[in-house]
């Protein structure tokens, strides 16, 4: 009997897998230019004040972003608010978006979420954006640090190294306040036993009534990294979590003598920074010259002369004027505004499509004056 089979009988038309694989392979791909909805699929509770909200778009789209990248909400409340998430998704899965977002007392976004968003509502958002991400095939020997809600990025990456079967040497600690507070806690064990190439540690601050703790205990300090991590100084470095934490595991590698070259951190507070020149926000002007240019607030009838570097959006301040404006980095596009007349250098990060920038709008957070410009403020 003659088994053998041709590349021509191998086209085994009508099988469902081949069916699915051909719709699959026909589904357009996530254009952040022109799509900008999202409908909820699925919610699931993580833990007692973390949620997970699973979209997809309206009509089938494959989402293509790198793991640790973020999308931006636009929340209908008091009026509306915008909100940037992390995808905790595997970059590997392209046809869902998750977001796993902790319940901030008093927070406005982060409450509507958890209070109103269920399956089948409908959201605007944009990106994905961001550049908090490694290469999930890079042979660099990786050591992700997280707290709280910050383990978002660390959890995509993970997924889809694991997901992409890619050789890692991966030694990944968080820190919760206590057990009942460690998102992701089954799945990090089950990627664990799945990947010899990670390890996984978890430090809470004490134990819960509801949940007794034999774990690392207290917060995260040297004696403990230098347990759980022995060669940490041969890692890349990723960290995320609350300002203070960040700040704590800075002060703690620089004390060790680490190389801060290799440490990598993103920050989900944007309270943090404040507008000024964009120098002061690491983005690099482009060499301009030291004059200064005029900044005509059409609609409020100020001007205001901005000096070399300095924001639009400083100018505004500066101007007495409140616009809104939220990240104060070019990412969630709170602050967007036309300009009527002149040039700017606008060095966004994601807040803002090719289509509204050809529409003559502008994100003044990030936008300096190269010339004499109109403002519709
Ligand atoms: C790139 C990026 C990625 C992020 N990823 C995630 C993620 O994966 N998961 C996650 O849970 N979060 C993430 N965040 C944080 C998220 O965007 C929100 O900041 C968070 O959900 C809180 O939003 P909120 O509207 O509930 O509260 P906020 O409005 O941020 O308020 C937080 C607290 O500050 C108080 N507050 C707010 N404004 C003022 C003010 N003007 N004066 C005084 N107090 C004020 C509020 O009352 C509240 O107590 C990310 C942020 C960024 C920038």
């Amino acid at each position: 009997m003659n088994d053998t089979k041709t590349s021509e009988g191998n086209k085994s038309n009508g099988e469902p897998a081949e069916q699915f694989l051909t719709e699959v392979n026909r589904v357009p791909l996530w254009d952040p230019e022109y799509d900008d909805v999202l409908v909820c699929r699925q919610v699931r509770q993580e833990t007692h004040d973390v949620k997970t909200f699973v979209f997809s778009a309206r009509e089938p789209r494959a989402f293509r972003f790198y793991p640790g990248q973020f999308m931006t909400f636009e929340l209908p409340v008091e009026g509306m608010v915008t909100r940037s998430y992390t995808i905790s998704a595997s970059a590997a899965r392209p046809y869902r978006i998750e977001i796993t977002v902790k319940r901030v007392p008093g927070g406005p976004g982060s409450n509507w979420l958890h209070d109103y968003m269920v399956p089948g509502k409908e959201v605007n958002v944009t990106g994905p954006a961001g550049d908090f991400t490694t290469d999930a095939t890079s042979e660099d020997k990786l050591l992700f640090i997280s707290a709280g809600s910050g383990i978002t990025p660390m959890m995509s990456m993970t997924r889809t190294a694991s997901d992409l079967s890619e050789p890692t040497d991966l030694h990944f600690v968080h820190a919760a306040r206590t057990p009942s507070d460690l998102i992701f806690r089954d799945e990090l064990a089950l990627l664990t036993a799945q990947n010899p190439g990670l390890k996984v540690s978890l430090t809470c601050d004490s134990s819960s009534a509801s949940h007794k703790w034999a774990g690392y205990t207290g917060r995260l300090n040297l004696p403990m990294l230098s347990l759980m991590t022995p060669d940490f100084k041969d890692r890349k470095v990723f960290c995320c979590g609350p300002g203070r934490f960040m700040e704590g595991v800075r002060n703690m590698l620089e004390e060790a003598g680490f190389d801060m070259e290799k440490y990598y951190e993103e920050s989900f507070d944007f309270g943090a920074e404040t507008a000024g020149t964009l120098e002061e926000h690491g983005s690099v002007a482009p060499e301009i010259s030291d004059q200064k240019f005029r900044v005509n607030f059409v609609k409020s009838g100020h001007v205001v002369e901005c000096n070399p570097g300095m924001t639009i959006l400083s100018a505004a301040k500066e101007a007495g004027l409140l616009p809104m404006s939220s990240c104060q980095r070019g990412i969630c596009g709170t602050c967007k505004s036309k300009l009527n007349s002149g040039e700017v250098d606008m060095q966004h990060g994601g807040g803002i499509r090719q289509r509204e920038v050809d529409q003559g709008k502008i994100l003044i957070c990030c936008s300096t004056p190269l010339s004499d410009v109109e403002v519709d403020l």
